[in-house]
C-alpha cells in the first residue's frame, strides 16, 4: 500500500493521567495506580490512532513525562539532584539539567511494559521512540566522561540494548529523536551518525531518526523566526544521513520553510513526511495533507513516502490532536487514490 501513515511519537495524555496541555505535565496518580493508568492510556492511544487511519502506530509516549528524561530516569550514573543550568540547543533556551557523575548503565528495561502492552493489542506496525545520543548529551551535564562524544557513545550503547530488546518484544520501528541534528550540523557528520550506528547495531527492527524544528513552544517559534526565508539545515545533514545505515528519516514539512527539493538528498531512505503542523491548533484538511504528500512525491519515490506529523503532539489539546490524526489518515487516503 502506498503512503502508510505514522506519527512522530507523542500524543496528548488523558486528563486523568497527567495535567493536560503542557510539557512536563505532572502525573495525577502514583505507584501501582500510575503504572496501570499508563498502560490504559497506551491502549487508548493505539486505538485512537487505528481509528484515525494511522498504519504504523506508536505508544503515544503515554508512559513518560518528557522525551529525553523518560529515558534518563532508567539510567544509573546520573545525579538528578546535581542540577546545572545549561543553554540547550546552542543556547536557544536555558534549562536546569541533571549531571552524569559515573559510568552510565541501564537499571533495566525502559519501555518494555508499554511496548508489550501496545503489541498485545494491535496488529498494525508499532513504533517506539527514544531520544538520540546527540540530543541526550545536549540535555545533560557531564562530570565524569570529560568528553561529549565519548558520553554520547556511552548513551548510544544503552539505547542499543533497549532497542534490541524492543525488537524482541515485537516492535517494528525504533525511532531516535534528534532535534539537536538541526542545530549542530557539522557534528552530525563528525560523530552524530556514528553514534546512531552504535544505537542500531545488530537491530532487526527498522530504524528511524526524527529531525524537526521542535514543539510549538515559544522558544522554538522565536528561533524559527530567526532562521530566515528558507530553512536549509537539512541540506547540511541529509547527505550524511543518506549514506548512513538508518532506514527512515522523519522531517518537518507542513507550514515549514524547508525547501522541499532538499528531500532529494535522502535518496534511498524512507521519508517520513511531516504533513501535520503541531505548532498550530488549526486542524488541517485532508486536501492540505494530500497536497504535502504530492509535493514530496516530486522529490521522493512515492513508495518511500510515509506521511507523518511534523513532531510530537504531547502539549496539544487532545481533541485537536485527534482531529489532526484523522486529517492525516484521510489525507493519505486521498493521495493514495490520486497516485494509484
Ligand atoms: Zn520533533
Amino acid at each position: 500500500m502506498l503512503f502508510p501513515t505514522t506519527v512522530a511519537g507523542s500524543l496528548p495524555k488523558p486528563s486523568w493521567l497527567a495535567e493536560p496541555n503542557k510539557l512536563w505535565a505532572p502525573w495525577k496518580l502514583s505507584g501501582a495506580e500510575l503504572d496501570a493508568a499508563k498502560l490504559d492510556a497506551t491502549l487508548l492511544a493505539v486505538k485512537e490512532q487505528e481509528d484515525a487511519g494511522i498504519d504504523i502506530v506508536s505508544d503515544g509516549e503515554q508512559s513518560r513525562q518528557h522525551f529525553v528524561h523518560g529515558f534518563l530516569e532508567f539510567v544509573d550514573g546520573i545525579d538528578f539532584n546535581q542540577k546545572v543550568e545549561m543553554g540547550i540547543r546552542n543556547d536557544r533556551y536555558k534549562a536546569m539539567v541533571p549531571t552524569v557523575t559515573g559510568a552510565l548503565k541501564l537499571k533495566g528495561r525502559v519501555h518494555a511494559a508499554e511496548a508489550r502492552h501496545a503489541r498485545a493489542h494491535t496488529t498494525r506496525g508499532l513504533k517506539i521512540t527514544m531520544p538520540g545520543p546527540m540530543t541526550i548529551i545536549d540535555t545533560i551535564a557531564d562530570a565524569h566522561y570529560g568528553d561529549r562524544v565519548k558520553m554520547a557513545f556511552a548513551f548510544a550503547d544503552l539505547l542499543n540494548a533497549e532497542a534490541r530488546a524492543l525488537a524482541d518484544d515485537g516492535v517494528d520501528v525504533i525511532q531516535f529523536d534528534e532535534p539537536a541534528f538541526n542545530v549542530y550540523m557539522k557534528e552530525v557528520s563528525d560523530w552524530g551518525v556514528e553514534a546512531l550506528h552504535r544505537a542500531i547495531a545488530g537491530l532487526t527492527a527498522k530504524s528511524a531518526v526524527h529531525i524537526c524544528y521542535g514543539y510549538g513552544i515559544k522558544a522554538n517559534i522565536d528561533w524559527k523566526q530567526s532562521l530566515g526565508a528558507e530553512w536549509r539545515q537539512y541540506e547540511a545533514i541529509f547527505p550524511a544521513l543518506a549514506k548512513s545505515r538508518i532506514d527512515q528519516v522523519s522531517l518537518e514539512c507542513r507550514n515549514s520553510k524547508v525547501p522541499m527539493n532538499l528531500l532529494k538528498l535522502l535518496d534511498g531512505k524512507d521519508v517520513l513526511v511531516g504533513a501535520i503542523d503541531v505548532a498550530t491548533d488549526r486542524v488541517e484538511s485532508p486536501d492540505e495533507v494530500a497536497a504535502v504528500i504530492a509535493e514530496a512525491a516530486k522529490y521522493v519515490a512515492k513508495e518511500k513516502i510515509i506521511p507523518c506529523t511534523n513532531c510530537g503532539m504531547a502539549p496539544m489539546r487532545r481533541d485537536i490532536a485527534m482531529g489532526k490524526l484523522k486529517a492525516l489518515g484521510d489525507g493519505a487516503r486521498l493521495a493514495r487514490a490520486k497516485f494509484a
